[in-house]
């Protein structure tokens, strides 16, 4: 008897419940697994992530088809059609699957579900990537939270506390079928790398000391070792500073399923009680707990709201008079706005495929606001760059920057990144790092050069609008002009 395990989102083999009830079942009937990963052709181009994303899905296949002593059966096209194959050809009973949540994926795996059930092939899903299902977290009346911290604090916490996680299975080559005689693509024919080797830099970053690739399980687990000895402590107030490394940097790995939420959210609280649960530690658990749950409550907009990708969830925000402005978006993509705390962040984003949050939200609210440029252009840049690029975290996160999703950030909090950037990168740090062209202004100035008077600029060898683009806007004047313009938006409702 054979059993299918669908790997998705999920590329993991610890505490992944759809393998461990395949592999459970397995040891009580007899029979064989087989573990599939199919590249589905079918998905709807807006859901597709960008070049940076992909590499790092090409490395996470590399690193769980190692895992599976090479038995991992890679496909490409329809899934609906691939299993139904591979069902025929091995006589497969049963397909596992954990759940995934856009839209797309929900009606997808429906119908393969009602097909499979007409052939009496059980398929049977899982919760393997969040720690509440968003249909169990509903307001009394039965309809969802659109605000986060009743979501979090009522619906889910005192609801019901996140499943603890299984231990990785125990699975030996025999017990996996053999691939070799099936129809397969290799993990190098989906082409998930790209053509030029553009992206040999970007996953430079992604090495450690001794210059091994930190992509997939075993990876995952060692940065979230790394973060629980490092950066948990403190969190809570370094989690603002980008220089700093007191971020996990976990959610490339959380995206594709390397590592659980429930991983991380019992791994986080068993350091803070082994550690003896000093006050401060507690609050920087609370704090961090928290930020997992923005992920989760990301997903549970999209599920409910699954137009959010592209549409305002406010919809007063129908009615903005965006200013379409080729220009603006180039500079903004190219991290050349003369703005040096908004040009690291685009910079860090093209060379690593990865942005600190702070960073996230400070050329989110530039482009949306001082630049006036549409939500959605931001958006898709973002998922076209990130190694994280996921389409609930960004598509929320997005509309909360533009001020037009659920419990957003409100019209006029308008960050001014100059005073950001002295605030959370005082010594330059960051900046340095990633427009080395100024590197040599004193930190007075490092934060507005256009403001720099000329004997500092001359000192420092720079040439405004030469060496490095005078800002591209003035950040007063563009901040009334949004102010005055999202003001109106309110009063036209
Ligand atoms: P940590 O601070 O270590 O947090 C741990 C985990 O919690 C993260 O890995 C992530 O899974 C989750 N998390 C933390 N903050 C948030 C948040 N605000 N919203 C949702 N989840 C959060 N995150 C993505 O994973 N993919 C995206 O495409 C994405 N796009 C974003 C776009 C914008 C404009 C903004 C402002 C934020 C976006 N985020 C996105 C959320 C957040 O910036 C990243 O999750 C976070 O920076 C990842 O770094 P980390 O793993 O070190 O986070």
């Amino acid at each position: 008897m054979v059993s299918i395990i669908w790997f998705r989102q999920d590329l993991r083999l610890s505490d992944n419940p759809a393998l461990h009830a395949a592999v459970a079942r397995m040891k009580s009937c007899g029979g064989k697994l087989l573990a599939v990963y199919i590249d589905d052709q079918k998905w709807p181009k807006a859901s597709v992530a960008g070049a940076a994303s992909r590499c790092w899905l090409h490395h996470s296949l590399l690193a769980l088809d190692h895992s599976l002593n090479g038995r991992l059966l890679v496909c490409s096209g329809d899934p609906a059609k691939i299993l139904a194959e591979l069902a025929e050809q091995t006589g497969a009973d049963s397909v596992y699957w954990n759940r995934c949540y856009e839209p797309w994926q929900v009606q997808r795996d429906k119908q393969i579900k009602a097909k499979f059930k007409q052939r009496n092939i059980a398929c049977q899903s899982f919760n393997g990537s969040l720690l509440w299902e968003p249909w169990q977290v509903l307001k009394k009346d039965q309809t969802p939270y659109k605000v986060f911290t009743p979501f979090y604090r009522r619906g889910c916490l005192s609801a019901q506390v996140p499943r603890e996680p299984l231990p990785a299975v125990d699975l030996n080559q025999d017990q996996l079928l053999d691939i070799s005689k099936l129809t397969r693509s290799s993990i190098d024919q989906l082409k998930l790398l790209p053509e030029h080797n553009w992206a040999d830099d970007m996953l430079a970053r992604w090495q450690n000391t001794a210059g091994e690739l930190q992509i997939g399980e075993n990876a995952a687990k060692q940065r979230l070792a790394t973060f629980l000895n490092q950066g948990l402590a403190g969190y809570k107030q370094g989690r603002d500073f980008p220089s700093q490394s007191s971020v996990s940097r976990l959610s490339p790995h959380l995206h594709f399923g390397e590592i659980s939420a429930n991983q991380v959210w019992y791994a986080a609280t068993d350091k803070v009680l082994a550690d003896s649960g000093a006050d401060t530690l507690q609050s920087d658990l609370d704090h961090f707990h928290s930020e997992l749950a923005w992920r989760e409550f990301s997903y549970y907009l999209l599920y409910h709201f699954p137009e959010i990708p592209t549409e305002n969830f406010q919809k007063k925000f129908n009615n903005f008079q965006w200013k379409a402005n080729e220009a603006y978006l180039l500079a903004w993509k190219k991290g050349q706005t003369g703005i040096p705390i908004i040009d690291a962040g685009m910079r860090e984003l093209w060379q690593t495929g990865y942005m600190h949050n702070r960073v996230r939200m400070l050329v989110g609210s530039f482009l949306v606001k001082n630049l006036l440029q549409p939500w959605q252009e931001g958006a898709s840049w973002f998922f076209d760059c990130l190694v994280d690029a996921d389409l609930a975290s960004n598509s929320a996160s997005w509309q909360w920057v533009a001020g037009s999703g659920a419990d957003a950030a409100p019209y006029f909090r308008i960050f001014n990144p100059v005073t950001q950037a002295a605030k959370f990168d005082a010594n330059g740090e960051y900046i340095r790092r990633y427009v080395p062209e100024i590197a040599a202004l004193p930190n007075k100035y490092l934060f507005d050069p256009s403001n720099a008077p000329d004997d500092i600029l001359q000192q420092a060898n720079i040439k405004l609008g030469k060496d490095y683009p005078f800002a591209i806007v003035d950040l007063k004047a563009s901040r009334e002009r949004a102010l005055a313009k999202f003001k109106d938006l309110g009063s036209a409702i």
